[in-house]
C-alpha cells in the first residue's frame, strides 16, 4: 500500500467499535505462505468477486495464513455497510482506506495479542490488493442500489417491488408471520398538475412519499407503483395493525402542509389494505389491495378499505 500523501493514504487509529454482529464461521486453516506469495494470491482471488461481503471474507481467511487474527471488522457508512467476521478480541489495528480522495470505508483488524511492528507491514501491504477490488465492489453496490430505486421519490421502484413481495410472501409463510399490503394513491392528482403545473406536481409526489417515510418501521417498505401511487409492504403486520398504519398514513398526508405562492394545496390519499392469505400468490394480493382502492376511491376517497 502507498504511504500517506499520495493518491492512496491509510490512517492508523485506535478507536474501539463495538461488535455488530455478522459473526464469521471457522474456516479451516491454511498452510503458512510467504508475503509476496500471498499478495499475488490474493490479487486474483479478491477478483472473482463483486460483493463486498465475500470479498472481505476471502481477505480474512488469506491474511490469517501469515498473520493470526481474530476478527475483521468494516465499516463504509456511506454505504451503510457494517460487518463483523470472526470473534471479538481485545487489541485491534484499524485503517482508513481511501483512494484518490473517496473513502472506502475502515478495516479493523482484531485479537488477543499486540500487533507487532513487523505484521503491521504486512498488512498495510496486504490491503493493497484489497484496495481495487474493494472499490469496484462499492461500485457496483451503488449501481444495483440505483437500479432498484425511483429516482424522484428515493423510494423502491417496480422491480424492487416484485422482489420484495415474492421475498416477503416466501418469508412470510416460512415463518408462519402475516404479511400486509397497503396501495394508496393521491386523490384528484390530476387538479393539481393542471393547476399548479407538472413540476409542482412532482414536488407534491415527493412531499407525499416522505411524509409517508417518516410514518413507517426501517423494516417496512415503500415503492413507487406508479405515477403517484405507492405499495407498502408491512412484514409480520396484521390486517388490523395495517388498517392502523393505513390510516395513520392518510391523516399525516391531510396534514400534510403543501403551498404553491402561498396558496395551500388541499392533498388527501386513499387507501386499499390487504392481508396475504393461506396459499395465495403475489399478484392475488396486489389485485385484491387494488380492488380494495378502487372501492375507497368509489366511495368518496380520502378513506381506507379493507380488501375482502
Ligand atoms: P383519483 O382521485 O381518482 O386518483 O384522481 P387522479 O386525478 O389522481 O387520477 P389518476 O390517478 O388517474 O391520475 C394520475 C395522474 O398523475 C395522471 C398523470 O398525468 C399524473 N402523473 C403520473 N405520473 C406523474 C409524475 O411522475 N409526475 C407528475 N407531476 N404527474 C404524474
Ligand atoms: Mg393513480
Ligand atoms: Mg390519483
Amino acid at each position: 500500500m502507498v504511504p500517506p500523501n499520495k493518491t492512496n493514504t491509510i490512517d492508523f487509529d485506535a478507536a474501539k467499535l463495538q461488535r455488530l454482529g455478522f459473526a464469521g464461521k471457522r474456516m479451516p486453516s491454511l498452510r503458512p505462505i510467504s508475503l509476496s506469495q500471498l499478495r499475488q494470491q490474493l490479487s486474483l482471488q479478491l477478483q472473482t468477486s463483486l460483493e463486498v461481503e465475500k470479498i472481505l471474507a476471502v481477505f480474512f481467511h488469506e491474511v490469517q495464513r501469515l498473520i493470526p487474527l481474530t476478527a475483521l471488522a468494516y465499516l463504509q457508512p456511506t454505504s451503510d455497510l457494517r460487518l463483523e467476521l470472526g470473534e471479538r478480541a481485545s487489541h485491534s489495528a484499524s485503517y482508513h482506506l481511501t483512494h484518490a480522495g473517496e473513502y472506502l470505508g475502515e478495516l479493523i483488524f482484531r485479537r488477543n495479542q499486540r500487533f507487532s511492528d513487523e505484521e503491521l507491514g504486512q498488512l498495510e501491504s496486504l490491503l493493497g490488493s484489497l484496495l481495487f477490488p474493494l472499490r469496484n465492489a462499492l461500485l457496483y453496490r451503488t449501481a444495483l442500489q440505483s437500479a432498484l430505486r425511483d429516482p424522484l421519490t428515493g423510494t423502491g421502484n417496480r422491480i424492487a417491488m416484485d422482489q420484495a413481495l415474492q421475498r416477503e410472501i416466501d418469508l412470510a409463510r416460512r415463518n408462519l408471520q402475516p404479511l400486509s399490503l397497503l396501495m394508496l394513491d393521491i386523490d384528484h392528482f390530476k387538479n393539481i398538475n393542471d393547476t399548479y403545473g407538472h413540476s409542482t406536481g412532482d414536488d407534491v409526489i415527493k412531499a407525499v412519499a416522505a411524509t409517508i417515510k417518516s410514518q413507517l418501521r426501517n423494516i417496512d417498505m415503500v415503492f413507487r407503483y406508479g405515477g403517484e401511487e405507492f405499495l407498502i409492504l408491512l412484514s409480520n403486520t396484521s390486517r388490523e395493525g395495517a388498517a392502523m398504519v393505513g390510516e395513520r398514513l392518510r391523516h399525516a398526508v391531510m396534514n400534510l402542509q403543501c403551498a404553491v405562492d402561498q396558496h395551500a394545496i388541499q392533498l388527501s390519499i386513499s387507501l386499499g389494505c390487504a392481508n396475504l392469505l393461506p396459499a395465495e400468490s403475489a399478484e392475488s394480493l396486489l389485485k385484491r389491495s387494488d380492488s380494495a382502492l378502487y372501492i375507497a376511491k368509489r366511495e368518496g376517497r380520502n378513506r381506507l378499505t379493507m380488501a375482502g
